[in-house]
């Protein structure tokens, strides 16, 4: 079993309207971890990553392009958010061939494709209390 550490060293951080920062991308990825990790064909269904050595799951790779690309997106297009994610994140990604099509994507094994609904409408839900002037946001 693997480990389901918060990403990398990028930050993106939320500020209250107080000023007082707080881990936002570790927020998201609490989120994740408690709305995908379960439902995840390569978790144990209770939570914890199976994924192999080797691997690496896309969601936690790419989680602040993931976040500040379906922040950036103001449409009710689930195709317009697809796209933007394919634009923003799969270019960024090694396994992504240089027609645009993908081994992972099409053996069901990425994460971030799988679940595309249920990671849009968990950034959506911080998106919500951003928009609530619950928070603001910025990127490192
Ligand atoms: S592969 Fe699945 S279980 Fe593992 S961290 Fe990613 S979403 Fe969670
Ligand atoms: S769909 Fe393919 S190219 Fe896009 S993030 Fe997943 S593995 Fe990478």
């Amino acid at each position: 079993m693997f480990g389901c550490e918060a990403p990398g060293d990028r930050r993106i951080e939320l500020l209250t309207r107080h000023g007082k920062k707080g881990n936002g991308l570790n927020s998201y990825w609490e989120l994740v971890q408690a709305r995908i990790c379960p439902k995840c064909y390569s978790g144990d269904k209770r939570g914890n990553c199976m994924i192999s050595a080797g691997s690496e799951c896309s969601l936690r790779a790419f989680l602040p392009e993931i976040v500040t690309t379906i922040n950036n997106i103001h449409s009710h297009s689930y195709q317009a958010y697809v796209e933007a994610l394919r634009n923003n994140v799969c270019i960024n990604c090694d396994v992504r061939r240089p027609d645009g099509t993908c081994w992972k994507r099409e053996a069901l094994e990425c994460a971030l494709d799988r679940y595309y609904p249920l990671v849009i409408e968990t950034v959506e839900r911080v998106k919500a209390d951003v928009r609530n002037d619950r928070f603001v946001q910025t990127v490192s």
